[in-house]
Order: C-alpha cells, then structure tokens, then sequence
C-alpha cells in the first residue's frame, strides 16, 4: 500500500484522522470533499471510530467503495435533516448510505456513509438507507419522493 497523499495543511476539521492506520489507501479527494462539507454544515461530524470506517479489508459488503478507499462511515452531530439540506447545496458523493441500526457512544445515532464511487450512467447517485441491519434502495419505493419520506420517517423515530 501507497502511503496517503493526503495534504494535511489542507484539511480544517479531520487533523485526527492523519493518526489512523486506515486512513492508508484513501483516496485523498474523499477527505477533502468531507472537510469541505464539514465547512458547510458547520457541525461538528465525528468519523466512526471503528477499524474500518475509511479503508478496509473486510466487513462490509462484498462490493464496498470501503475496500477501494473510496468510503468514509460518519456521525454527524446534529439533525440528519440538516445533512440532507447541506447535501442539496453540496454533494460531491456518488454514494450515500443512512444508517439507523448505529450506535456511537452507547447511544442510537444515524451514521452517514459517503463514497467517491462515480454517478451512474444515468447522472444519478447511488443512495440507500439500512433500517434493522436490512438495506432499502429508491426502486423498493414506487417514487423517489417516498424512499426519502420513508428516511425522513426513521429521522424521526430516532429523535422520539
Ligand atoms: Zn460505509
């Protein structure tokens, strides 16, 4: 494995992750992209601290941007409504996953997975959501508008 090229003077909010050893192998970009929408959001996004959550080798699923360095798995510290509304203004991720099945600090807590994986042919990006360890896509759902009513839904079971 190359070592990162990652220029760390460049990154705001993440000098941390320059001390994991699965930062080895990102593709440099994913970490940029993530300061910058850390910039926007403006809260604080605390990368899940389990081996893993950047570059892995195993434990996730089979064909996992994680395996290629492309992947990053996060909390960020505020509504998840807020992510997606930052998500509007901007998103340089091919894939995001919503969790609702994770747990940081002992406490429930929506974690975010973001990829660097390309749009896909049609110019879309691959979203999902992963509800009781089971994962829903968009084509579950008879319009695109009822796959997020159905994330915002679980926003809110969590927040109760
Ligand atoms: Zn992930």
């Amino acid at each position: 494995m190359t070592t990162t090229q990652i220029d760390w003077s460049k990154i705001k909010h993440f000098p941390e992750l320059k001390e994991r050893p699965d930062i080895e192998g990102v593709l440099p970009d994913l970490i940029y992209d993530l300061d910058k929408f850390r910039d926007i959001l403006n809260r604080t996004i605390i990368v899940s601290p389990v081996n893993g959550a950047i570059v892995a080798k195993s434990g996730h699923s089979p064909n996992s941007y994680h395996y290629r360095g492309m992947a990053i798995d996060c909390f960020p510290i505020c509504n998840p409504k807020e992510v997606f509304y930052t998500l509007l203004d901007y998103n340089p991720f091919g894939g995001i996953g919503i969790y609702f099945d994770t747990i940081l600090r002992n406490k429930p807590t929506v974690m975010f997975h973001f990829d660097k994986r390309p749009l896909k042919p049609s110019g879309h990006r691959t979203w999902w959501f992963r509800y009781k360890h089971k994962r829903h896509y968009p084509s579950e759902f008879s319009t695109f508008g009822e796959f997020f009513d159905t994330i915002f839904k679980h926003i809110a079971e969590i927040q109760s």
